[in-house]
């Protein structure tokens, strides 16, 4: 007996790297006609490395003392940024504090208290508030940091500026040729939806030949943007990698989640999983089930 066409797509796609998860979603990606992608984790690799730490002036804190507090403070988080903080305190071989208390927040940063010390870290538009008169001489440090491709991680103890981190994060090799074929495959090229700055976001987006860039979104602007998309009648397909972009994941009509380093969350909400650690098996799959179509119809 031969195996229905959705079905037998669907191994083929297991054997390019790709799991679908259902005949309906292998259907569902060939009827894309928009793609909405994430940057990082997704169009970079999402291994980061902490490139420079900025001290700012009047801080008490030496670079060790910051670079231990901040990775004390990052352990916790399932964050590739906070991976890279982690890494180069354990490189520096400093010695971690446990936390008293941690929150994350997707797409903003952690909050720990750590010695009786508060310590908040993350997006610069979350934490250079009012309530530190926006910091010049911190907003100076983000902003040359984020024209040097960094993306700037902001870190306060007990409220106060303290240090800029510049943390960068390299493209994956095949991002360019996978936007280009999914440009091919849609006619449009992908939009990018991201939780970092505009300055970083379009510089990867220029790299690999994006034109719709949508910077500094939490979850629920993932969302919307989504949501915006579907309105003007487009059937999209996001794909992404982070607990950010679960609930987007979730309102495309098919999401597709990055496995490696993927949040648990984003695995179970995905529609489909890269298994295999290459972009390009995203056209490759779009491109299986068209076929598939043009066989039923
Ligand atoms: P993307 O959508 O590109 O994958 P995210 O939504 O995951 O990005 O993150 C958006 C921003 O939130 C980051 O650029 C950073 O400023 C901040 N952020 C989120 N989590 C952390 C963390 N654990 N440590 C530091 N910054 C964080
Ligand atoms: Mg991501």
């Amino acid at each position: 007996a031969t195996m229905p066409p959705l079905l037998a797509a669907i191994a083929n796609a297991g054997r390019h790297g790709v799991l679908v998860k259902s005949a309906v979603v292998m259907e569902q990606l060939g009827a894309t006609t928009q793609i909405a992608i994430d940057k990082t984790g997704t169009l970079t690799r999402g291994i980061p490395h902490l490139a420079e730490i900025r001290l700012l002036e009047n801080t008490q804190f030496t670079y060790d003392e910051v670079l231990t507090i901040a990775a004390s403070a990052e352990h916790p988080s399932e964050h590739p940024l906070a991976a890279a903080v982690v890494s180069a305190a354990r490189a520096a071989e400093l010695t971690l504090t446990p936390v008293d208390t941690f929150t994350a927040t997707a797409g903003l940063g952690v909050t720990a208290t750590i010695d009786g010390r508060q310590v908040q870290i993350g997006a610069p538009a979350a934490l250079l508030t009012e309530d530190n008169g926006h910091d010049q001489a911190a907003q100076t440090a983000v902003t040359e940091l984020q024209q040097a491709g960094a993306t700037a991680v902001v870190v306060l103890i007990d409220s106060e500026p303290t240090a800029i981190l510049g943390i960068v994060d390299q493209l994956r090799p095949e991002a360019p040729v996978t936007v280009q074929r999914l440009t091919q495959l849609t006619g449009t090229p992908p939009v990018l939806l991201t939780g970092d700055n505009a300055t970083t976001a379009a510089q990867v987006a220029a790299a690999v030949g994006i034109t719709s860039i949508h910077a500094e979104l939490l979850p629920d602007g993932k969302v919307a943007a989504v949501r915006d998309l579907q309105a003007a009648g487009e059937r999209v397909t996001a794909v992404g990698d982070g607990i950010n972009d679960a609930p987007a994941l979730a309102a495309a009509q098919a999401g597709i989640a990055m496995g490696g380093a993927g949040s648990d969350l984003t695995l179970q909400t995905a529609d489909a999983i890269v298994v295999r650690d290459d972009l390009t098996t995203i056209p490759t799959v779009i491109a299986l089930s068209r076929q598939v179509r043009r066989v039923v119809a």
